[in-house]
């Protein structure tokens, strides 16, 4: 029989290009859409989307799987919530490429930096790979849900070349500068979507060091950017303090001028430069206007922290009588704790010196909500924080703390708006988005996994965004939808995804967009080793569907892997670049 292999019809199709949404149908042949309109014949499967949304698969350009993606074929929590591309490499921080010898500097990096269990990766990782290529290589013999593509790590790159000494922030000479910018050609050529780096003191190492790549100077970063502009690819991934914000900006432009490839940087409100963002928007702006392909990543939403028993962060973590507990199982803590003489003992107590990060946060309790009835409140109204209930109440905020941590069996967490916060609502983030010369990002899916769950971002900005917020104006679907699918793909370099026409790769969502409702996150112990990482799904994902393979139904998987890793810049179909 003839006829397309998959039909999903009669639903409100959002394309991804911001145009308004039209009832139509989606017609699939061989992983790529054929035809997008009314009545289209019958294909062999059909998915019956009448009342469902359509929409192209998110594309997340910020993720950490860079291990993940070696050992695991399912790249959840972000496969299912509604990614069918994820970018890895980020943030200077990856596994290739590494020397015999090296492999513990560059885990300790990742478990530093991005708080993935080092003794997960060392069990996972099979270092089977010297260079990037060969790193490529020995993920694609993997088949995964959803496509995946990396990015050159500084770190790993700096290690490589300088050894000891580039691991110990010293300056590269010259010949060092020539192997990394020779080294950055290559792994662009041999497919890596771009290069990326960390200049911020806030990235450490497991030991507390500051990253390799802190401090690097402008010589070795531009010949990095000569290595993109030898291969004529590749973007720049940059995450900053911008301290020196003349500088550090000065250098972002110089170097997209030296690439000539675009270049983005993280940017979040924090407590304690609460305008740094404005003054960065404005330089963005500015560069803009003069020509440079510069965008700043943000995210949608606070960065927030869930702390709990099972975390890696919670407020009584550093007190001295929760020392004998911290290597216990979940059960003993929570029946420890539940002994009165215990808690008021705990709470007595003051926090022991050396947690500086653990103790500037037990303190802040305005910012301690209480995560109830499976949903986070991502905008929660400061009245609601633990601090401001325990003052209504006249008790100390550590008694209800304390009691929060300990509820659900110990499994319950405590929300922490750590960025993007700082006025207790999230009109600043408003205004970040709608900035056109940003791209939505910052999810860091698969990183952070003892402490920060921020991989429902693309989610979170259809729900929160396009529907249930309440406290200030919202973001339209269509345009929200784009930035997401399109505006990212194009970002990377991807011109064949994030869009549903004729030619594009049949990467979709169909969604129940009055039932779509993301859950609380929970822990689970499925990492190499049973080390735990944070999960988090949400309910209204009816199929997701890769290169035309339904991949999930439900949030339940199939068992397709159509997913590959992606080697390089990819063009647009031929049929619409003609137009
Ligand atoms: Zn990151």
């Amino acid at each position: 029989m003839s006829g397309p292999d998959l039909v999903i019809r009669g639903g409100m199709v959002f394309d991804g290009t911001g145009a308004p949404a039209r009832v139509a149908d989606v017609a699939i042949q061989n992983g790529r859409i054929v035809a997008v309109g009314a009545d289209l014949p019958a294909g062999r499967e059909e998915i019956d989307a009448s009342g469902l949304m359509v929409t192209p698969g998110w594309v997340d350009i910020h993720t950490h799987y860079d291990g993940q993606i070696t050992w695991d074929s399912r790249m959840t929590p972000s496969s299912t919530l509604g990614a069918t591309t994820v970018v890895a490499g980020n943030c200077g921080v990856g596994f290739a490429p590494v020397r015999k010898g090296d492999e513990d500097t560059l885990i300790r990096l990742m478990e530093g930096v991005e708080d993935i269990p080092g003794a997960a990766l060392h069990e996972g990782l099979s270092w089977e790979w010297e260079s990037f290529d060969e790193y490529m290589g020995a993920v694609e013999k993997l088949p995964h849900d959803i496509d995946v593509a990396v990015q050159l790590p500084h770190g790993a790159l700096r290690v490589y070349v300088m050894g000891e000494r580039g691991a110990n922030r010293e300056p590269a000479t010259a010949e060092e500068n020539a192997r990394m910018r020779e080294l950055t050609r290559e792994a662009i050529q041999a497919g890596a979507l771009g290069f990326s780096t960390t200049r911020t003191m806030v990235h450490r190492t497991a030991d507390g060091d500051l990253t390799p790549t802190v401090g690097a100077a402008r010589a070795e970063m531009e010949a990095i950017a000569q290595g993109l502009a030898d291969a004529g690819s590749g973007v720049l991934q940059w995450v900053s303090d911008f301290q020196d914000m003349e500088g550090e900006f000065a250098l972002i432009r110089d170097l997209t001028r030296i690439a000539g490839q675009p270049l983005s940087f993280s940017m979040v409100q924090a407590d304690v430069i609460p305008d740094q963002w404005r003054e960065l928007t404005r330089r963005l702006n500015e560069a803009v206007d003069d020509g440079l392909p510069i965008k700043a990543q943000v995210a949608g939403r606070p960065v927030g922290l869930m702390l709990g028993l099972q975390g890696s962060a919670h407020p009584f973590i550093s007190r001295p009588s929760f020392e004998p507990l911290l290597d216990k199982p979940l059960a003993d803590k929570v029946a420890i704790m539940r002994d009165p003489e215990f808690r008021a003992r705990l709470i007595a107590e003051a926090p022991s010196k050396g947690h500086p990060f653990i103790n500037s946060l037990a303190g802040a309790y305005h910012k301690m909500y209480a995560v109830e009835n499976d949903h986070v409140d991502y905008e929660p109204d400061p009245s609601t924080s633990l601090g401001a209930k325990a003052k209504a109440l006249g008790v100390h905020p550590d008694e209800l703390i304390y009691d929060a941590l300990i509820a659900d069996e110990g499994r319950a967490f405590l929300f922490f708006p750590m960025h993007n916060y700082v006025e207790g609502n999230l009109d600043n983030v408003r205004a970040m988005l709608a900035n056109p010369n940003t791209l939505s990002g910052l999810s860091d899916g698969g990183a952070h996994v003892g402490a920060i769950c921020d991989v429902s971002l693309p989610t979170f900005m259809l729900t929160y965004w396009c529907r249930d917020r309440t406290r200030g104006p919202r973001f339209g679907l269509a345009e929200t939808i784009r930035g997401q699918t399109k505006d990212t793909a194009e970002a990377v370099g991807l011109h064949d995804r994030g869009v549903l026409a004729p030619g594009y790769l049949a990467d979709i969502n169909v969604i129940d967009f009055e039932r779509l409702r993301i859950k609380a996150p929970y822990m689970v112990y499925d990492l190499p080793t049973n080390a735990r990482r944070l999960m988090q799904d949400a309910v209204g994902y009816v199929a997701t569907i890769k290169s035309g393979e339904i991949i999930y139904r439900e949030g339940q998987p199939t068992g397709a892997l159509p997913g590959k890793l992606i080697r390089g810049r990819q063009a647009a179909p031929q049929a619409l670049a003609a137009e």
